[in-house]
């Protein structure tokens, strides 16, 4: 296990979607890419309560870089009340509406964070139209509705600089495994613009490194 102490509690009290063996392989990632002559910050597409945000933020860390994580926090269809991995108590009561912000921000600070992690509050498509660097890393784990995913792909790959990583979360070959959004609209067509070559595989995570 790559985290100090203090971030494995957080880790451990931190709701989320991403299984440990996935986290400790974009660990790796990360800090290969920031000790690497790629220049950049990591991007996070999708932080919802930071999960994921904190193996990215510790590998960031540790190099002296940043992460800029991205995220509407309204959740996704898929997360909604009435679907399988909704989750009531991150409803904010006053608007009826998911709001996952606040246990962002509690796992960035009590995970030491708040000075390598920079959350960014808006839809995907809207922040990558105003963005303008190259990125080390870009992790898209964020909507999983096609639309979403192929948009997500669409805006932010092109910022990806060379030897940068991309990482895909919830990628299924096979529907009876998950959603095929990953899969369909950003790993396969990743794969077959010749621009990238895939470097390992987790669970459902993938590592691509534009080439
Ligand atoms: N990476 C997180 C899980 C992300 S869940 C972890 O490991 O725990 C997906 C997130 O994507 C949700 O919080 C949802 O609000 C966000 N999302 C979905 N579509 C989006 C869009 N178009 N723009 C910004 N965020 C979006
Ligand atoms: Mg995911």
């Amino acid at each position: 296990m790559q985290l100090d102490d203090e971030k494995q509690r957080v880790l451990a009290g931190t709701k989320g979607f991403m299984p440990d063996d996935e986290g400790e392989a974009l660990f790796v990632a990360a800090q290969q890419v920031c000790r690497s002559e790629v220049d950049g910050p990591i991007v996070e597409i999708g932080s919802y309560c930071g999960r994921s945000t904190i193996w990215l933020g510790a590998a960031a860390q540790s190099e002296g870089r940043v992460v800029v994580t991205v995220d509407h926090h309204r959740g996704s269809e898929e997360t909604q009340a009435g679907w399988e991995h909704h989750d009531p108590e991150v409803v904010d009561p006053r608007i009826s509406k998911m709001d996952t912000l606040p246990f962002l921000r509690r796992t960035l600070f009590d995970a030491g964070l708040e000075d390598t992690v920079i959350a960014v509050v808006g839809k995907s498509p809207a922040v990558a139209s105003v963005w303008g660097q190259e990125i080390a890393m870009l992790f898209i784990d964020g909507g999983h509705a096609a639309e979403h995913a192929a948009a997500d792909y669409r805006s932010w790959a092109p910022h990806l600089a060379k030897g940068g990583v991309l990482a895909i979360h919830d990628v299924f070959a096979h529907p009876a495994d998950g959603g095929q959004a990953p899969h369909d609209e950003i790993y396969q067509p990743a794969l077959r613009s010749g621009d990238f070559a895939e470097f390992s595989a987790t669970g459902s995570l993938r590592l691509l490194r534009r080439l």
